[in-house]
């Protein structure tokens, strides 16, 4: 196999070309936005499974992307009472801890790098369809133009367009009853939260902020909606609308969570809260599916990232070390599946427990300074946060 054309240059897209150019087979990214949209999305986890993923392909986020070490999250209740402090997942041997990360500088930096290493990035080229022919695949463009090469990979997240040509039934990502909404701020003498985000259940919604030693705080709401807000309803809220409503939403809880949202600097980003909890068909023909594409998780786990870098080297390695392409997508299924389902399950559970009602939430600051000792440690967590995919350990038929 010669080319692969990879679909999608979010976080997966990248890091798949970086991950099978290491695998000695060519490829090129195909992004549907016109220029890079490196400011996009709010900030997220890259833990540390993500992060020892990355070393395969020698990206080191904490040096490239400004990423911080974000080892710990503190629990409250809405009128301020400590619930209970817990590890932001697990510490690998070396001291590899989960990164905060802006998304789109975590973006930039896998296409830069990319990029850099000679794999072209081609921007404007919208996938509409593909056609599998007798050596390989035709993507077509809505630019009018085309690709072709050996293998097509969906890079194209939660709504792709290639999952939907592959398999026209394939469930669509479902609303978990969440909207996240977020931006940055600063509050004059407020502390730096070193290594800790921390984490609000607040009466009617909930709220995590976290204090960089510059004073720039990072914050998110997760606000209960039981119908899906369309797309134009979230373009059309301003940010002085969406500070009106949380400054409601928020009152009577701590009254830092509104100085926070109050003293907001730039936008206000909104987006509605999906998972895809399985997806029947992860490959078909010369067509594989990858990140976000194939399994969006919720990000409460925030493991969205991470799985989409696994994918990316787990298939990367079955390609390299397997016959046949039909063979590599299948061993590269068998061994993702099982893993990231249960990951989407465990963030759904997360999302939930961020919205109860009066007596729930009584029960809730009661049982969970208990529940964390004994569901958040690490023992608990290890199947997570330490899966290592070993680059030159070849990938088994059997696995
Ligand atoms: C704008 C945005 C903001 C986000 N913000 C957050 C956040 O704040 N916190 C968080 O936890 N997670 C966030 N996520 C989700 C998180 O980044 C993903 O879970 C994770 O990065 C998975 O990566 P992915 O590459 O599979 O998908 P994505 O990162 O979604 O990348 C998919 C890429 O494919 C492109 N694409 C889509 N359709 C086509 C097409 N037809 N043809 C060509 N290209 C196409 C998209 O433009 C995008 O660049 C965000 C995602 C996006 C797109």
């Amino acid at each position: 196999m010669t080319k692969a054309l990879i679909v999608g240059g979010g976080i997966a897209g990248p890091t798949m070309a970086m991950a099978l150019q290491r695998a000695g087979i060519d490829s090129a990214v195909y992004e549907a936005y016109d220029r890079p949209a490196d400011y996009t999305g709010m900030f997220l986890n890259t833990a540390s499974n993500g992060l020892d993923a990355l070393r395969a392909i020698d990206v080191d986020v904490a040096e490239t992307a400004d990423g911080f070490p974000m080892p710990r999250m503190r629990m409250w209740s809405g009128t301020g009472k400590p619930l209970g402090e817990v590890a932001n997942g697990v510490r690998l041997a070396d001291g590899t801890v989960s990164v905060c990360v802006k998304r789109g500088l975590l973006q930039k930096v896998l296409r830069e790098q990319a990029l850099e290493r000679g794999i072209p990035v081609q921007y404007g080229k919208r996938l509409e369809s593909y056609q599998a022919t007798r050596d390989g695949v035709v993507a077509r463009f809505a630019d009018g133009t085309t690709a072709t090469g050996d293998i097509l990979i969906g890079a194209d997240g939660i709504h792709s367009r290639t999952r939907q040509i592959m398999n026209p039934e394939a469930p669509k990502p479902s609303f978990t009853g969440l909207v996240g909404v977020g931006g940055y701020s600063h509050v004059a003498g407020l502390a730096p939260t070193i290594g800790t985000q921390h984490f609000v259940f607040g009466k009617r919604a909930f709220f995590g902020y976290l204090v960089r030693e510059s004073g720039e705080i990072y914050w998110f709401a997760n606000l209960h909606r039981p119908d899906e807000p369309t797309r134009e309803e979230l373009a059309q809220t301003s940010s002085q609308e969406w500070k009106r409503h949380l400054l409601g939403l928020f009152a009577g809880d701590m009254p830092l969570i509104n100085e926070i949202i109050g003293n907001s600097t730039g936008e206000i980003g909104a987006h509605p809260v999906h998972d895809m909890p399985t997806s029947p068909l992860w490959h078909r023909g010369p067509v594989v599916l990858i990140g976000d594409a194939v399994h969006a998780t919720s990000p409460s786990a925030g493991q969205g990232a991470s799985m989409a870098i696994e994918d990316a080297i787990t298939l990367a390695k079955c390609l390299r070390d397997t016959p046949g392409t039909t063979a590599a997508f299948t061993v590269y299924e068998q061994l993702r599946r099982n893993r990231v389902e249960k990951v989407v399950a465990y963030s759904r559970k997360l999302s939930n427990s961020k919205t109860a009602g009066p007596l729930a939430r009584v029960f809730r600051d009661m049982t969970m300074p208990i529940a964390l000792k004994i569901f958040a440690s690490d023992k608990a967590h290890a199947w997570m946060y330490t899966h290592h995919i070993d680059w030159d350990t070849p990938i088994s038929q059997a696995a």
